[in-house]
């Protein structure tokens, strides 16, 4: 053991981040105040957007997303197999199926090839949203994609909780992940190992102000006050949720994003010490490849390893890097496997996400790390692979 162990991710939260939670906790307002707004304006003006709607988490970020498309049961979304559970499950809670896309073994992301091949396995059904999952911070070739949706008469719904600060080039235009230049929405989770932290939380960001409307309308149970109806009254056209984020967390998420560019800044630099520490164990060990269009902020350091040139498995592999005091984890196991879509779907063959599901191996990488974790994690992977 060297030293304590270095998670694979980990909040920063600082003594103004407490502070700004506990002046919300003496106001007025523990759930809905003046701060959920604060906090919106604040995020959309940092990605870029017309609109930013706080909510409870990521997970109900897609799912009102599924909800202000009005997505309809039988009709189809295609995700990647690579991600979190909750981009695929997100259409199924509105009663749509999934077409799960292949990824790129190197990058990890749905390419304008996969989705194409995705689209074939559509076959009559109405496709509505297509979920680009902008996998470790890495942004998803947007543009491409955007086009195969539009003629498949479908949109965008960006999955965005990696890639909070990460900026891309398409056509010598920059733009920032979460500006929904190319989507109808993208979504993003403040979950503690994301880019800013407020426990639960999320987020969905639209130019559309007739989404925005039923972003906010679905969030808080389908409640509508209807222009000078009586003070009491509310009327629900459709039953929505409570997907609210409290006037709390929101203080803490402001608070948190008046940060981002110094986590930014210091994921960027982390990952540059990576790229350098990491190059000696090439060919057994090689990073994600970065696409040549995306300027990432990274939310996970992934290594690809070739456990059978290296003579271990991954299991053995990640318990020798927790016994030297570095954390680890496999983001992701493809999604289209687990039992519930397997039941549903049958077995798909997906090798491109085989393959990354394979050798990936998330390193430890957050705000808080100092350069010389980078060193020692690189020195306990060259020790463990035998390098
Ligand atoms: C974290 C995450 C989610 C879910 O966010 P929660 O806030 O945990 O509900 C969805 N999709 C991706 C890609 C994520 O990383």
């Amino acid at each position: 053991m060297s030293g304590p162990l270095l998670p694979y991710g980990r909040q920063t939260i600082e003594d103004d981040d407490i502070a700004a939670v506990a002046e919300a906790l003496r106001g007025d307002f523990l759930t809905t105040g003046p701060t959920v707004e604060a906090f919106e304006t604040a995020f959309a003006e940092t990605v870029g957007a017309r609109h930013a709607v706080a909510c409870a988490n990521g997970t109900a970020a897609l799912h009102l997303a599924m909800l202000a498309l009005d997505v309809q049961p039988g009709e189809v979304c295609i995700a990647p197999a690579i991600t979190f559970l909750a981009t695929a499950n997100c259409a199924r809670y509105v009663g749509a199926e999934v077409v799960f896309a292949d990824v790129d073994p190197l990058t990890g992301l749905m390419t304008p090839d996969t989705l194409a091949d995705a689209l074939k396995r559509v076959g009559g059904r109405k496709l509505r949203a297509v979920l680009p999952v902008h996998l470790r911070g890495d942004v998803a070739q947007l543009d491409a994609l955007e086009a195969l949706a539009r003629d498949a008469g479908a949109v965008l719904v960006e999955d965005a909780p990696h890639a909070l600060g990460s900026t891309a080039t398409f056509g010598n235009v920059s733009e920032r992940v979460g500006d929904a230049r190319h989507s109808a929405m993208a979504t993003f989770s403040f979950h503690p190992v994301k880019t800013i932290a407020t426990g639960e939380g999320g987020m969905v960001t639209t130019n559309d102000d007739r989404l925005a409307e039923r972003l906010r309308v679905m969030r808080s149970h389908g409640m509508i006050r209807p222009p000078g109806a009586d003070p009491w009254w509310y009327e629900m056209p459709e039953p929505g949720f409570n997907y609210r984020l409290p006037d709390i967390l929101c203080a803490l998420g402001l608070s948190q994003l008046g940060k981002l560019p110094r986590f930014a800044a210091r994921r960027k630099a982390l990952t540059a010490r990576y790229q350098s520490a990491l190059a000696p164990l090439a060919p057994m060990l090689r990073p994600a490849v970065r696409p040549l269009w995306s300027d990432p902020v990274l939310h996970l350091m992934v290594a690809l390893i070739d456990f059978a040139a290296v003579g271990k498995a991954r299991r053995q592999v990640v318990e020798e890097l927790r016994a030297r005091g570095v954390g680890s984890q496999v983001h992701y196991i493809p999604v289209s496997r687990q039992p519930y879509y397997v039941n549903r779907y049958g077995p798909i063959d997906l090798p491109g996400a085989d393959a990354w599901y394979e050798a990936c191996l998330s390193l430890p990488l957050y705000p808080g790390m100092a350069d010389e974790d980078v060193d020692r994690v690189a020195a306990a992977l060259k020790a463990v692979l035998g390098a």
